[in-house]
């Protein structure tokens, strides 16, 4: 027997219960599918921009109670010059934070799901011209929309033939949980040094998400050591916090970029990282989901309030026309960024150093970059 639903969304990750959120905003019936959630911790925090934040608003869930503001952030890079670093501030853009940072769990909690078909799908049917969505327990749910919300290598998005341009960096992020002995004050500060790159992320008072960037082999390497070891390590390349603690399982996920050009094919419609995938630079990641589920939720909306079709191929359109310079223009800044920040061969690391120190002299040019990454 067939189940039928006005939208299928594949995937239950934080994409998949945003886009569950915002399709029943607009009324719509949706049935989210996917294996049940993994039930270990995650160490990921999500580092909310204020757009987001203001978007997650205009859908009802306040994550200010799970947050952690950032007001400041202190880029720092290390080279031929020494040390330099900038600090970059809300009040320069007269906003209050620069994010709020969100564990991920705790951002999955605030998007509950209450229509769930709990299973791995295994393809789409299109017999009859609509799609048919397969689960590997041989669930069938019809419906006129499918939202592929389910991950970087996205079966759905696969399942019709939408094409992912991605291509693997060589390089790889090390995260976990961390106490810190000095408390942070809310400042988050990443380190570019000979070796990739050091980051930890706010969380309460004197907690942190540690981000180390570097190539796969040394983050392997990293990741293989004891915990005290990797604290040391850490601490010996950003001394700032004192002495680090690794409170909880971390894990490496290797880096890529790339995105679908034409996101949407045959009533389904690739969002979030099934969508687009950049390395953990500039907290895009989540926020550009954010920002396709928002310009999903407004062509729906206008579709919704005519009678329309939800999944027609001039809806899906309209939605694909709306993402794709802002995608275009993310994606490439953060690629160029991974590029240069990441780089340890001397000349980039003396670019990066004039490029970074010539900011505090051109105030205006800092403004505008601040404005364009949290825009
Ligand atoms: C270290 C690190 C730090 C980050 N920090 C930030 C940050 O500060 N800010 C930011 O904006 N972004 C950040 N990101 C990016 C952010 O974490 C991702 O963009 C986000 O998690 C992607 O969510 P998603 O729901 O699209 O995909 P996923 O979280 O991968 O979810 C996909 C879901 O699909 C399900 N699924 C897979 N296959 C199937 C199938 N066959 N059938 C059904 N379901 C299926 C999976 O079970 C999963 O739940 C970070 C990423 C990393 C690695």
């Amino acid at each position: 027997m067939v189940m039928q639903a006005d939208a299928v969304i594949v995937g239950n990750g934080p994409t998949g219960r945003l886009a569950y959120r915002a399709l029943r905003d607009l009324g719509l019936d949706a049935v989210v599918v996917a294996p049940a959630p993994n039930p270990g911790p995650d160490p990921r925090t999500t580092a909310l921009l204020p757009v987001s934040v203001a978007a997650l608003d205009r859908l009802g869930v306040d994550v200010r109670p799970a947050a952690t503001p950032l007001p400041e952030l202190t880029i720092q890079t290390t080279g031929p010059l020494g040390l330099v670093s900038e600090r970059f501030s809300a009040a320069d853009v007269d906003s209050a934070y620069l994010a709020l940072n969100v564990p991920i769990g705790d951002l999955a909690a605030l998007l509950p799901l209450s229509d769930t078909v709990e299973a791995a799908t295994c393809g789409i049917d299109y017999a009859g011209g609509r799609p048919t969505v397969i689960t590997e327990t041989g669930e069938r749910i019809g419906a006129r929309l499918v939202i592929a919300a389910d991950g970087i290598a996205s079966p759905t998005r696969e399942a019709a033939q939408i094409r992912m341009h991605r291509h693997p960096l060589g390089l790889s992020a090390y995260c976990a949980p961390v106490t810190l002995e000095s408390a942070h004050g809310g400042l988050c500060i990443e380190r570019y040094d000979d070796v990739g790159s050091v980051t930890v992320i706010p969380v309460g008072e004197r907690s942190g998400s540690l981000i180390s960037i570097g190539t796969t082999p040394a983050v392997e390497r990293l990741a293989s050591r004891q915990a005290t070891d990797i604290a040391a390590a850490i601490a010996g390349r950003q001394p700032a916090y004192g002495s680090l603690k690794l409170t909880g399982a971390a894990a490496v996920f290797p880096l890529s970029i790339g995105w679908a050009t034409s996101p949407a094919r045959r009533r389904v419609v690739a969002v979030g990282e099934a969508a687009h995938t950049v390395p953990p630079i500039g907290a895009q990641g989540w926020n550009m989901a954010v920002r396709d589920v928002m310009a999903l939720h407004g062509v729906l909306s206008e579709t919704v309030r005519v009678g329309g079709d939800i999944g027609s191929a001039s809806v899906l359109g309209r939605y694909v026309r709306n993402r794709r310079t802002d995608l275009v223009g993310r994606i490439s800044a953060v690629g160029l960024l991974a590029g240069v920040a990441t780089n340890p061969i001397a000349p980039v690391q003396l670019a990066r150093q004039i490029g970074l120190g010539a900011l505090s002299r051109l105030p205006g040019l800092k403004r505008g970059l601040m404005r364009a990454g949290l825009g």
